[in-house]
Formats: C-alpha cells, structure tokens, sequence
C-alpha cells in the first residue's frame, strides 16, 4: 500500500540534487524532496508520532503508522543556532495529525542567520520505502502532494546473532552532538558493515544505519556514547564508527581533541561547595577555621594626656609592624602595606581621634569611633569600589585595638598546611598568617578583586571567595579538597575523590619542579612557536622577582603604584627613576609602561573626579589621563627618558577609540622632538573594552600591539562590575564571550600583522593559558611567582592541539563548561 506525504512547508520544490550540502545531495540520509520555504511554520506530513526533536528546535522527524520515517530539516547549518528563531510546537513522542502545526520559525531571522533555508524532507529509512512520485520544479503549498512512498521488499540484510561481539565508549566531540548531518555520515559508514552496530546513550539504544535512531539518542556535544557491535566484521566496524565519533566530522572540532567527558560537568555534587576563584590552585588539608574575635575597649578615658599619648603610641607600634612587613614584601603585599601607612597617618583619622578624646574617650574608643565614621561616610557613597577598601579601615583599627589592650590577633596560630576557612580576612591577616604556611584559603564573604584576593593571587595562595553561609557547615580539622581550577572545596573527601586530587597535585608539583629548572629558558610552544612570557610589576623590587622567575621581559608596569595612596602627584624625576630601575633590573629585556590608570576602582586624591553614578563607565584610564595634560605630559616625559631608548614602550588603558590613540601619539611624538630622542618609542592599546576588542583591525593599523586586559574587559562584556561581590560569581574571564572577544582581537590584530598579549588576570591562570595560545595569543603577562609555570605549560602544547582545543572553548556555553573542558584538556598531558 502506498502512503502519501504532503508538503510540510509552503514553499518551492525542487530534486535533492539542488541542496548545497553533499550530506543531503548525495543521499547519504535518504532520498527525498527540498523546500525553499515561503511560509513559517512546518506541519505534519502525515498521521503518525513524532520520533525526535532536536533540541535547537531546527529539525523534526515522525514516522508513519505503516513505519515510513522521515526527517524534515529547516535549513542549512541552522543547528549553530541553538534554538534561536525556532518555536518547536509537539514534543517527542506525541501523536500528529497531517497538518498539525510542528515548528514554527522565525523566516527573516534564521535566512539571516543560516547557511541557506532550504529544507530537505527525507526519508530516512529508504530500504523500507521507495519513493514511486515526486513533485520537484514548482510551487507547493502545505498539504499538498509531495512524495508517494510504496514498501520496499529488500531482501532482508543478514544479521549476524553470532560472530564477534565488542563494544567501547567514545567521548562526542561534535560540537552540536549527534544532529542530521552527522547522523548521515555515521549511517553511511555502518552500512558499509556486515556487522550490526548500535550506538547507546544512557538507556536509549539506536541502530546507527537508522538518522532518525541516532537523532533519538540526543546527544550532546561531551557526552559519553557506548558503540556496540555484533558480527564477523565487528571489530572493524567498531574502530571506524569510533574513529567517526571521535572526530568533529568537519564540524569544526579536531580530530582527536580532548573533549569535555560526561563526568565532568561542572555541577557541585553533595559534600561541595562553590565559590569564586581569587587565586588559582589546588590545595589539600585540614580546615582550620578562623573566626574574627571582637577586641572590647574601654569607652571612658583616663584623662587627655594620657589617652593621647596611648594613642601615638600604638600608632608608632602599629606603623613599625607594618613597615617590616612593607620592608620584605614586593607586589600586591606592599602596595597594600603602603595603603595601611598611608591610613594610620591620615591627619582626618587622627584628628577626629583626637576631638573624641579631648571629649573624654579612651584611646581605643576614640580611634574605633573615627574609623567607623569614616567607614559610614565611604558607604553613603554606594561606591562598591571604595566600600571593598572598608576592609583596610578595619584592619587598621583591629591592629591599634589589638596594640592598645594587649590583645593576641588571629591567625598566627594556623598550623602550616591547612586549608583557612574564614568568613572573611583582613590584608593583614593574610599577611600574617601566610608566613605560617597555610595551603589555600576559603571565604564565605569577599570579591576577585579585593585587596585580599589579589594578594592571595601574588602569594601563590589558592583561594576561593563568596562562598556564602554554607562554609558554617565546614568543621575545624575537617579534611578538605581546595580545587581553586574548578571553583569548588569538598568536604570528607572519598578515598577515590583523594587519590584522584593527590595524582593532580603530584602532576602540578612536577610542572613547577621542571618549570623552576627551565625558568630562564626561552618560551616556545612544543612545535617551535614563540611565546613570550612576561610579567606584571609595579616597582623594581617586583622586576627582580620577576627576572628571577625567567620573565622576558615585562608587560604592564603598573605605574598607578607611583601614584596612589598620596597627596601629591609623583614628580618627572621621581617617575624616571622609579622607571630607570625597573629598566636596569630588566636589563635588555622590553618594559612596557602603562600610562597613569586612574578612575574606576584607582582613585587618587589630587586627581578630582565628580561623583558619577557609574564610575566604571565614566573618567578612567586614558580618558583622566587626557583631560590632564599636566600629569600625562610628565609621565611621558619621565618614560622618554629612560635609557637605553626604546626600552620602555607606552601602553594606553581603557582605550575605547582609535582617536584616543592617536592623540596619544601626538603628545609622545611632540616631546620626541622637544626632547631630542631619536630612538622611536612604541605605542600599544590595552584592549580592556568590547570596543577596542571589535575594532581590533583599526586600532592595529596604527599601534605597535594590542595587550589584552581581561579583568576589564570581562566586566564590560559580561556587564558584571568587577567589584560588586554581589556578582562575583558570575565575573570570570573564562566566559565563553570573553573568549571569543579575545579570539577576535586575535584575528583583527592579524590583519595588520601586530602581536596581541594579555596581561589581565587571565594570563595568570594555568587553565587558560591553553586557550588563549590557541585563540592566537603569543605574549602572557603573568603574576611574577607564575612566570616560570607558565613557560613550561605553554611548552607542553603544539599549536594546532592549542587551536582545537580554544575552537571547542568557544563553543562551551558558560565559564564553567569551559573550566571543565580545561580539566579535560591538562589530564591529557
Ligand atoms: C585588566 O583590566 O585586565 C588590567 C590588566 O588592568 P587592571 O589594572 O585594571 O586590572
Ligand atoms: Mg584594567
């Protein structure tokens, strides 16, 4: 008995020979008729059930009661639209009538979006059915006649019940899973099988001859697929269809890339807890929980005179402690010990001190009294850059107290190897309890950003933040799991759970070990690719550390260092010395300064900014730096003037326009020539905004280099401020659209032959660093105590596994799923 199927589409119909696609115009999923659709909504070309929907909504197959299958594809390439445009109308599994509305889409949006809009209507299962009608060459409307199918008496292929029978698991790397197209090529290459073969998701089973069985299965890009075969040619089936699923198919992923295993989803499992990542790592131990005690002072003073004099000095004590501290330390640590000396001689808090306790108060009371009206004024401000900074406040106020009454701060007694489990820690704490040797940190409360976690990043220190109220459950001593890679601790760990963890940090420890052995090589990648490997700064004593670490050189000098945390702008002659240090300390090797980065979360006091309700979107970086001439002129100055010439390059922040660039320029060549310098000068961008990264070919075309900010750059494209611990969650650089900005300032740059580095965050994470040399990266500024880590990473790839795995980064759909593929990817080395 013949069947007729009508048109799902009005439209145009025409022979399979006409579809731009070999999959469909060669028949390897059926024979059948093409629609160039006219109208929006597909139907049901006959009675029967809907067999599979694939999830983006493009493509329906149903099969008919007397068994005929058949597959209607909206379009071409339109699975890369995840949906979009698509309004799917059954589910699967439910009974149809011809005519009964199946998927209505957008017309004008996915014609925009797609390949082409033709729509094959195939039968899938053609050595059940034989098309004996078609209507081709002319338009049809919906319902109409399109084929007639009548029952095929093939003779029945044998199967095999005997003969070999094997089977293994394949990890999909096809980006959009098991769709039409895919689906096509596996059932041609079973068929080419005497064996039977079947493919197994979970507990669906489908016949890999079968699109529609395969369609069934829905599969996803990273799911793990059993194949299964049965016969005397088992076993060479079973290595091509495994070969076939392992690689992308032409789908845009590698062959043999490592993909994201089935297991390795980001989801918490019981016993976890997430949090934000403040410095990467992995560390194992004991919880050792820290818990702020109150320091109770007395509020009646013992007279003026006395309370005073109590007062100075503790402030002398207290001023001592933190200049030993500021005396050993480089970086982050010292920039923070300079803003406490700055705070405990602020003449306001001293004075308002004072007043109290000429009123009577005691010393303590008086100075507790001070800090907190300066800590409610700061929040009246509802700067959530300035109110992260309370933290300094109250530091400062608990290590007075602390000097005043005789009181024993907490931290010092953490015994070396634990894991700090805290609601949230002081600057000083931090700094304090460090030299005990604690292996990470976990805080309930805090952001990426905040002084805590970039000291934390500095140190080397793994930690997590914003762990919220569920770091209460965590007992003292309880054994812990700090994966600072992933974003999660686990609590009581499993045996298994604890053996895998010790194999990462065994591996980790030996990649520091050869790295520290090969620090003052040179960085190539695996097949011989150039990589450069600098480091950010901020005063010579960080570009000591750093050439000590094997940095090349040095990739952001953060010349803000000079300017905050004072009353006065840093004078021309001061600026070049500080500069001609880092110089000398990087003998040889390129210094890159960035001019003054001020604004935003960098506020300094001599450069007045009016209140602006978003300080992130108003008068930072090159945009302060423009309206003072004054001050940008003196620190160009101070740069040209370090020897040898050419040394020192300029970096522009937070540029958003080439014009920005260009005036730049201007100012740099006009002192040039007053100045007599022969030796040109180069001038890069930061690419810290979307514009700069969109415009990435323009700006090329007039800077030396592009150097990548994603710590800015993350918060403008994810429109999540990088200091509101209230979305510190979702602020990660590893955001597939992060990515793919970073891939396409990759690409731009390349018109115009100019390198791209990155010196945000993200170059010190060893995770990405994969992704970014495959995206197209070739310089990495990193935190100085990474530098000789990342050389050896970036030596471990070639850059054709880079790419692949960097094209797979961006086909994840959060920064989760790419955390978990860059897990995926280091347990393959
Ligand atoms: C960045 O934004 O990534 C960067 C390197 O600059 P900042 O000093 O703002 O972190
Ligand atoms: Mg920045």
């Amino acid at each position: 008995m013949s069947l007729i199927i009508t048109s799902p589409l009005r439209g145009w119909a025409s022979a399979l020979d006409s579809v731009p696609d070999p999959v469909f115009a060669q028949r390897m999923m059926g024979d059948g008729v093409a629609i160039q659709p006219l109208g929006d909504t597909v139907v049901a070309p006959f009675d029967g059930e809907v067999v599979t929907l694939h999830e983006a909504g493009h493509a329906v197959s149903l099969r008919s009661a007397e068994g005929a299958e058949v597959l209607i594809h909206i379009g071409l390439d339109t699975v890369m639209l995840k949906g979009n445009g698509f309004t799917p109308l059954v589910v699967t599994g439910q009974r149809v009538s011809r005519g009964d509305p199946l998927i209505r889409f957008d017309l004008d949006a996915v014609a925009l979006a797609a390949t082409s809009l033709i729509t094959p209507v195939i039968v899938t299962n053609a050595e059940s059915f034989a098309i004996s009608r078609r209507t081709v060459d002319c338009a049809i409307g919906a319902c109409e006649a399109l084929m007639t199918l009548v029952p095929v008496q093939s003779e029945t292929r044998r199967r095999s019940d005997d003969g070999t029978s094997v089977e293994q698991a394949v990890t999909l790397s096809l980006p959009h899973g098991i769709h039409a197209r895919p689906a096509a090529r596996i059932g041609e290459a079973a068929r080419a099988f005497e064996a039977d073969v079947h493919l197994v998701k979970g507990d669906k089973r489908g016949d890999a001859r079968s699109t529609v069985a395969l369609l069934a299965l829905g599969t996803a890009f990273g799911d793990e697929v059993v194949v299964q075969a049965r016969g005397d040619d088992a076993e060479t089936a079973l290595a091509a269809i495994v070969a076939l699923l392992a690689s992308d198919m032409g789908e845009g992923a590698p062959v043999a890339a490592p993909c994201l295993p089935a297991a390795a989803t980001n989801r918490l499992r019981a016993g976890q807890i997430g949090g934000v990542i403040a410095a990467p790592g992995l560390a194992m131990g004991p919880a050792a929980r820290l818990r702020q005690t109150e320091i109770a002072v007395a509020r009646e003073g013992k007279g003026a005179a006395e309370e005073r004099a109590a007062l100075l000095a503790a402030r002398n004590e207290v001023s001592a402690q933190i200049e030993a501290r500021a005396e050993d330390a480089s970086g982050g640590v010292a920039s923070v010990m300079q803003a406490h000396l700055a705070l405990i001689d602020d003449p306001e808090l001293l004075a308002a001190a004072e007043t109290r306790i000429v009123a009577g108060s005691s010393a303590g009371f008086a100075w507790r009294g001070a800090i907190h009206d300066q800590i409610d004024a700061i929040r009246a401000t509802g700067n959530s850059h300035l109110i992260e900074r309370i933290d300094d406040l109250v530091d400062i106020e608990r290590q007075m107290l602390a000097t005043l009454t005789g009181t024993a701060l907490d931290g010092a007694a953490v015994p070396a190897g634990a894991i700090v489990v805290a609601e949230d820690l002081l600057p000083s704490q931090l700094v304090t309890l460090a030299a005990a040797k604690p292996a990470g940190i976990c805080l309930a409360r805090g952001g990426p950003t905040s002084h805590v976690a970039i000291l934390c990043a500095g140190m080397g220190l793994p930690a997590l933040v914003a762990m919220g109220e569920a770091l209460d459950s965590i007992e003292d001593g309880a054994p812990l799991l700090l994966d600072a890679e992933l974003g999660h601790v686990t609590i009581a760990p499993s045996l298994a759970d604890n053996a895998a963890f010790t194999e990462r940090l065994t591996k980790r420890e030996a990649r520091r070990t050869a790295a520290q052995a090969a620090a003052k090589d040179a960085c190539h990648s695996a097949d011989g690719t150039r990589i450069e490997i600098f480091a950010n700064i901020g005063t010579a004593k960080d570009a000591a550390l750093a050439a000590a670490q094997g940095a090349e050189g040095s990739g952001l000098v953060r010349s803000e260092f000079l300017f905050l945390d004072r009353e006065t702008a840093p004078s021309e002659d001061e600026q070049h010395a500080a500069y001609q240090d880092i110089a000398e300390t990087l003998a040889g090797k390129p210094v890159i300064v960035r001019l003054l980065d001020i604004g935003g979360d960098k506020p300094a006091a001599y450069i007045p900014i009016d209140a602006e309700e978003n300080p992130a979107l108003g008068q930072r970086g090159i945009r302060v730096a423009l309206a003072r001439p004054d001050l940008l002129e003196t620190q160009i100055r101070a740069i040209l003037r370090v020897r040898p010439g050419g040394q020192c390059k300029i970096m522009i922040p937070m540029v958003a326009s080439v014009d920005e660039l260009r005036q730049v320029r201007a100012i740099v060549e006009r002192l040039r020539g007053e100045m007599a310098i022969a030796a040109p000068v180069e001038i890069g961008v930061m690419v810290e905004t979307p514009a700069a990264a969109m415009t990435a070919d323009l700006l090329a075309a007039e800077a030396d280099f592009l150097s990548i900010g994603t710590n800015d750059l993350t918060q403008y494209v994810l429109a999540m401020d990088r200091g509101n611990p209230a979305v510190a969650a979702g602020v990660d650089a590893m955001h597939p659209a992060v990515l793919r900005m970073i891939g396409e300032t990759c690409r731009l740059a390349a018109v115009h032959g100019r390198w791209v580095g990155v010196c945000g965050g993200l170059a010190s994470d060893p995770a990405a660093l994969p992704i970014l040399v495959g995206l197209g990266v070739t310089e990495l500024s990193a935190v100085p105590g990474f530098v000789a880590e990342a050389k050896q990473i970036v030596r471990g790839l070639t850059l054709v596994e880079a790419r692949a795995h960097a094209k797979l980064a961006l086909q994840c759909k959060s920064a989760a799923e790419v955390r978990a593929l860059a897990r995926a990817f280091e347990e393959t080395r």
